[in-house]
């Protein structure tokens, strides 16, 4: 085992002179004793992130009897959980609902013995032999760890913004389209996300403005054909919106918006905006100490690997281009795997380390 090599006395080799060895016995001895309580207080196993690649990676450990600890984040269930009917993963041909989908490999993961706490990760620090994590406010120590921190909805940036999430201002429609009834809203965005939570929000809302900054939908042919053909979905092309209108109690009321093209301005009333503009990857903790791009997203080599050996990466945090549930999964299974294999090459190790 590599981390047990630094509990070898220096200067003594294997086969050595009697003194020599019997003092290396003794302080071997002590050692793996201080080892095994270390080993006792240290995880095999940390997943960072219950999304979809998180969960899988938490299935595959926990059959492979790592017992992983699965730190669910600000958002448990990632985003299939604010999701609505997910028609495109293999084995439901009748589509899932996302939050179903979560709720069932978390189900599974459990059964094979993953253990779940809600907190979240806010510093990390790779060391030579193991990896120590700050979850909330204590620092956990594990031989491998997963990251599975997924993406967080992206906001516009506008004035007021913070103020009035939760008082008209969402990314989440699953969550919060409900509350809307009969009244009209507008969803802000131009891709897949943008699509479904319209279609969705047709459910409750009098009428959806779709508004989006070109002239043409980012989102696949079968969404927007949905989109297209649903009466009460108005798409408002090459349109920005520039500032949010709150009534005296501080409630969404309209939103002011500009043609892009003809810089004509005007209000459109809505009492609730959906943010749908797509992702930031969740790697603040990791900031620096990690391979990222430009926006942020971890670089992955072979699937799932980190530049630091033990340390493995999986799901939306390292995807910019498919951002799907079933990629998500299929990386949670690598960076499992990959995990396991590292730690039974790790262990092998173990006997040569700890002999005279
Ligand atoms: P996305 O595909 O990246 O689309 C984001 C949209 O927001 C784009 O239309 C973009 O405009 C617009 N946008 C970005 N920044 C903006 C800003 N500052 N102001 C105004 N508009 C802005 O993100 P997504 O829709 O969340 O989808 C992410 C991935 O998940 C995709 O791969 C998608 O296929 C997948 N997904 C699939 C489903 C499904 O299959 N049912 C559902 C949801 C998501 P431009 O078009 O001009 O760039």
């Amino acid at each position: 085992m590599r981390r047990r090599r630094s509990y070898r006395p220096r200067g003594v080799s294997h086969g050595g002179r009697g003194t020599e060895c019997s003092l290396a016995i003794r302080a071997t001895t002590l050692c793996s004793g201080l080892r095994r309580v270390l080993d006792l207080l240290m995880e095999k196993v940390i997943i960072v992130g219950s999304g979809c690649a998180g969960l899988t990676a938490a299935i595959y450990a926990a059959r492979a009897n790592l017992s992983p600890l699965v730190l669910e984040g600000r958002q448990p269930g990632g985003q299939l959980s604010t999701t609505t009917l997910v028609e495109n993963y293999p084995g439901f041909p009748d589509g899932i609902d996302g939050p179903q989908l979560i709720l069932n490999m978390h189900q599974q993961a459990e059964k094979f013995g993953a253990r779940f706490s809600y907190s979240e990760v806010t510093d990390f620090e790779p060391r030579n032999s193991h990896v120590r994590i700050k979850a909330d406010d204590e620092w956990l120590e594990t031989q491998a760890l997963i990251i599975a921190s997924g993406a967080s909805a992206r906001y516009l940036g506008l004035e007021n913004e913070e103020k009035l999430i939760g008082h008209g201002l969402t990314s989440c429609a699953t969550c919060d389209g409900a509350f809307y009834k009969n009244v009209p809203v507008a969803v802000i965005g131009g891709g897949d996300s943008a699509a479904e939570e319209s279609l969705f929000l047709t459910r409750f809302a009098s009428h959806v403005y779709l508004i989006h900054r070109r002239d043409k939908l980012r989102a696949s042919k079968i969404m927007a054909d949905r989109v297209f053909a649903n009466k009460k979905i108005e798409p408002i092309w090459n349109t920005v919106v520039t500032r949010y209108v709150p009534d005296e109690k501080g409630e969404m009321r309209a939103v002011r918006v500009r043609n892009v093209k003809t810089n004509e301005e005007r209000e459109l009333p809505v009492a609730c905006v959906f943010v749908a503009i797509g992702h930031d990857p969740n790697t603040k903790a990791f900031a620096g100490k990690l391979d990222a791009d430009p926006e942020g997203y971890l670089i992955a080599k072979n699937l799932a690997e980190s530049k630091h050996p033990g340390v493995f990466i999986a799901g939306d945090v390292a995807d910019r281009v498919y951002k799907q549930a079933v990629t998500a999964a299929g990386s949670g299974c690598a960076a499992a795997m990959d995990a396991e294999k590292y730690l039974s090459e790790l262990e092998s190790n173990l006997p040569a380390l700890v002999s005279c």
